[in-house]
């Protein structure tokens, strides 16, 4: 059947994912063709390759108490973290506070050597959100 996803060359399919010590664990459903790289404060010192994804596409498979939120500046993202290992395998972003910001370096089985990186101007947040917003079909 046609479908607004037929411009992709593969369907959405899940993933699972987790932190270094597997405390967090998640799933989470994409065409995994591409992820962004944001210079933005944080984003910078943490490395982080995000995917964004809307709720339904999102879930984790893990208590909430074993991770740590840490909020600053607007404190509209919510920055998730492993309370065990640190690691942040995925966060509520500021641009999509209805979605999920997932660390594509969490994900298992996935190559990021197959995944096309988009730079973020993060750093200049107004200017460039438009460049971002809403969700992959
Ligand atoms: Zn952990």
């Amino acid at each position: 059947m046609p479908s607004s996803a037929d411009h992709h060359p593969s369907p959405k399919i899940w993933k699972t994912g987790a932190c270094h010590c597997g405390a967090v664990r998640f799933r989470v459903r994409d065409h995994f063709t591409e992820v962004l790289d944001c210079n933005c404060s944080i984003c910078r010192k943490k490395g982080l390759l995000h995917l964004i994804v809307p709720a339904e596409d999102f879930e984790t498979t893990t208590p909430s108490s074993a991770m740590t939120l840490y909020r600053f500046n607007t404190k509209t993202a919510k920055h998730w973290f492993c309370t065990t290992c640190g690691v942040s395998p995925f966060y509520v972003p500021r641009s999509h506070p209805d979605g999920f910001d997932v660390n594509a370096r969490c994900i298992d089985d996935l190559d990021l050597t197959q995944v096309r990186v988009k730079r973020f101007d993060g750093d200049n947040w107004e200017q460039n959100i438009d460049t971002i917003a809403g969700y992959e079909s």
